[in-house]
């Protein structure tokens, strides 16, 4: 894998910090993405799964909402001396998989990737809701968990659903208990996840090494593809970095459109890169893509379409992971295997999956 000093996305001017309540999700519950939007998101919602992983009226039961608690705490007094941050960062990686994580990256916590005010859901309710964030934490270590592959082709449906709720919940659980181990440590750090973050993952993911910015506007990880969800802890303790990666995904998302021709709410864009806040990529359109996510709540209340969809989404199987060696060393391997993808998948895949008492055709 090729380690580079800077990340595969262009940064060709200012990264000014966002406020969190400019995001696709809080406009949705704000009703600036129209009346349907905001219903899936303020309303009880229709199916259990996604009550227990997104939020129920009976917050007991909602339980990425009930771990939102646990993000920070107390700091033991007795604090250890790092002689050797190297050190110190393997170790934090084998414990962070101890934990449960997939992926683990470390890098300096950029504050451009630090939200400018709390903007989310869980803020509102914690009356917290438009407060300045102040995190001077030095490093952020990056957190991915895989999805599971068969579940993720039920999407969209109530069983990609689940399956990403599900995900969430566990690398949230990595996070506060990571968080946890670096404070017996005596050390300050914060868990940052679905529900309670402070900080934008991808970027910081994507300068930790973990992978870079696709098409779909997700980061694609050399195991995993964009099969993966992230969270973050922010700490001080002594850590050596890591450096970001060139896995190819650059010249594989030039040349493949798959998750923009599959995109059902036309969301991704199919021609070339814009500068966004500073950085050349390519824009996902997130509030046509929320839009679309609660435009049937009987049926779904996500998509996962373009995740399904990308060549680098497969099994972990030895072929993909030869086919991963090619596909980051050989432009030509970028070039075949959009054919063999679309050959042995189809360009417009449809998969049928049942699993408890969901179908999706
Ligand atoms: S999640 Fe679905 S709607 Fe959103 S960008 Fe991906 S394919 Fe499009
Ligand atoms: S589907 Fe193709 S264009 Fe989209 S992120 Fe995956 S490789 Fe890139």
């Amino acid at each position: 894998m090729r380690r580079r000093e800077e990340i595969t996305t262009k940064v060709v001017g200012k990264v000014e910090r966002f406020d969190q309540a400019d995001t696709a999700f809080t406009k949705a519950v704000k009703g600036l993405l129209g009346e349907k939007a905001q219903r899936a998101f303020t309303a009880e919602r229709e199916e259990p799964f996604s009550r227990v992983f997104f939020g129920s009226p009976r917050h007991d039961n909602a339980i990425n909402a009930l771990i939102s608690d646990f993000a920070d705490g107390q700091i033991n007094p007795n604090k250890i001396t790092i002689a050797d941050p190297t050190a110190m960062s393997e170790k934090i990686k084998e414990v962070a998989k101890f934990f449960g994580a997939d992926l683990v990256g470390i890098t300096h916590l950029d504050q451009s990737y630090v939200y400018s005010h709390k903007g989310a859901y869980r803020d509102f309710i914690r009356g917290e809701f438009g407060q300045e964030i102040n995190l001077p934490h030095k490093y952020a270590i990056c957190l991915g968990k895989e999805m599971d592959y068969r579940m993720m082709r039920g999407g969209h449906s109530y069983i990609d659903s689940a399956e990403v709720g599900r995900t969430y919940a566990v690398v949230a659980n990595v996070a506060i208990q990571l968080a946890a181990y670096i404070r017996e440590l005596g050390y300050p750090a914060k868990a940052h996840f679905l529900t309670h973050e402070e900080v934008m993952h991808v970027p910081l993911a994507i300068k930790a090494g973990l992978g870079e910015l696709g098409r779909m506007g997700i980061m694609l990880s050399r195991e995993y593809g964009p099969r993966l969800r992230l969270a973050t802890v922010t700490t001080d303790l002594p850590l050596a970095i890591d450096m970001p990666v060139d896995i190819g995904v650059q010249d594989l998302c030039e040349k493949c459109k798959k998750c923009a021709l599959n995109c059902p709410a036309g969301a991704i864009p199919k021609g070339e890169k814009t500068v966004v806040r500073g950085v050349e990529k390519w824009k996902l359109d997130e509030e046509r893509c929320l839009r679309f996510w609660c435009s049937n709540p009987s049926r779904w209340m996500s998509c996962s379409n373009c995740i399904t969809v990308c060549p680098w989404n497969k099994p972990d199987v030895w072929y993909h992971h030869m086919t991963v060696l090619f596909v980051e060393r050989w432009a030509l391997a970028r070039t075949l295997i959009l054919y063999i993808d679309d050959l042995l998948y189809g360009k417009r895949p449809s998969y049928k999956v049942k699993w408890l008492d969901y179908v999706k055709e």
